[in-house]
């Protein structure tokens, strides 16, 4: 049986890799120009503490080992799901018994007038990130729109390098989607000590400016941030245009089964491209459980996709944060242990006995604790007065 996964990011080279081992016939097809790379760690080549071989995750050896054909800078372009059979955008024609598409998401770039100006840059590839770095010296004034997880990690990264970095975000904290407004308080006032970090918040960008090259941003309320570099940090949107034109079934991202199965017979679908139970993933965990997942429809087994609370946790050295979980819901109750002298801040969110979500700040320490109970849903009635203490605590409960 041939295999074809179209999509060489971690989804991808994890299903290829798998079924490539249960003994299939295998071609990875990436639109990258890149061998398999591990995107999560792309601040470290920003920031310069890694160099891009670091980052391969499935070097030409091992997928030589593997029996992988991997074609590089290889986009698909369409597919017949019922004929099995694809084609690339340069017209080189694969066929396939079952394919995997793993396309993705792509970055999303704002139309904002100015938004394709040269020195705007997008932070999903290491395309992008090795165009930042060629782009990016001491002293370069960088505002980044988006003051979530990516903004940020790239706004620390670029100050590194010696850029001064606003972050300019819509709403009155950073990572509004993970943390409450008192946790997002103290990362900005961390972010600012410890990484000169300034921040524009609330505020909405309405244009960037320059002719021929990126001169400011433009806010709403008419302030002008001077800068030679944006960078859009503002989310992503499932790569779907593929499937659509194949008529697969498509809501946000492409329908999948608990199998990973697609509306079309011999086309599974995994990682941020697929939409199970109405959610689409944005972390990478759930992307490679797809892939096993598929990888074992496709050796024939009975496999269900079972998905998890998503933890998060900011990849910036010396700043503790993590949270899983809901955040701030409003018909749940709230745990609060706070001190702010030490930097220690945790909130924790119950419903009906249960926890439902959880912020750490300043000790993460006790993460997995808190993420265990919220996965078995165990009732905390018995433990709730010391709860916020973490695991040490229980048993003096
Ligand atoms: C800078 C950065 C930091 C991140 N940090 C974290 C983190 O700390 N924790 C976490 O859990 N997640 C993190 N993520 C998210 C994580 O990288 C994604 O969840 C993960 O990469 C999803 O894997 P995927 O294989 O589904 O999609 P992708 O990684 O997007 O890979 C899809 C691949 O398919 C290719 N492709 C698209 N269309 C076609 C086509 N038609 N033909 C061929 N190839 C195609 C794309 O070019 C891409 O290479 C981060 C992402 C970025 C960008």
């Amino acid at each position: 049986m041939h295999v074809l996964v179209i999509g060489a990011g971690p989804a991808g080279a994890r299903c290829a890799e798998r079924a490539a081992e249960a003994g299939f016939a295998v071609t990875l097809c990436g639109s990258e120009p890149a061998l398999p790379y591990d995107r999560v760690a792309l601040g470290r080549v920003l920031s310069g503490e890694a160099e891009v071989p670091a980052l391969i995750t499935h070097g030409a050896a091992r997928l030589r080992a593997l029996g992988i054909t991997f074609r590089p800078s290889t986009r698909i372009a369409t597919l017949d799901a019922g004929a099995g059979r694809a084609v690339s955008a340069r017209g080189e024609v694969v066929a396939f018994d079952r394919a995997v598409i793993a396309t993705g998401s792509d970055a999303v770039r704002l139309p904002f007038p100015g938004a394709n100006l040269p020195g705007v840059y997008l932070y999903r590839s290491m395309a992008d990130v090795l165009a930042m770095r060629r782009a990016v010296v001491t002293g370069t004034r960088v505002a980044v729109i988006g003051g979530g997880l990516l903004g940020l990690e790239a706004a620390a990264a670029l100050s590194q390098r010696g850029a001064r970095v606003t972050v300019v975000h819509a709403v009155g904290w950073p990572m509004e989607r993970q943390l409450d407004p008192a946790a997002g308080a103290l990362l900005a006032r961390q972010l600012g000590a410890t990484r000169r970090l300034s921040f524009a918040m609330p505020a909405k960008t309405e244009a960037i400016e320059g002719e021929t090259q990126v001169r400011a941003l433009r806010l709403a309320d008419g302030t002008r941030i001077s800068c030679e570099m944006v960078v859009m940090a503002v989310g992503v949107l499932p790569s779907v245009g593929l499937a659509r034109a194949a008529g697969l079934d498509v809501g946000r991202g492409i329908v999948v089964d608990d199998a990973m199965r697609t509306s079309a017979a011999k086309v599974l679908a995994i990682g941020e491209c697929a939409e199970h139970r109405g959610t689409v993933c944005g972390l990478v965990a759930p992307a490679l459980a797809m892939a096993e997942t598929a990888a074992a429809t496709l050796r024939g087994e009975a496999a269900i996709y079972a998905p998890r609370p998503d933890p998060t946790a900011l990849k910036v050295s010396g700043i503790d944060v993590w949270s899983a979980g809901e955040i701030e819901p409003a018909d749940a109750e709230a745990i609060t242990l706070s001190d702010a002298a030490i930097g220690r801040y945790r909130r924790l969110w119950l419903r009906g006995g249960r926890l439902v979500g959880a912020v750490l700040y300043g000790d993460t320490a006790d993460a997995p604790f808190y993420l265990s109970l919220m996965a078995q849903g165990r009732d905390i009635a018995p433990m709730r007065a010391l709860l916020p203490f973490g695991p040490a605590f229980q048993d003096a409960a």
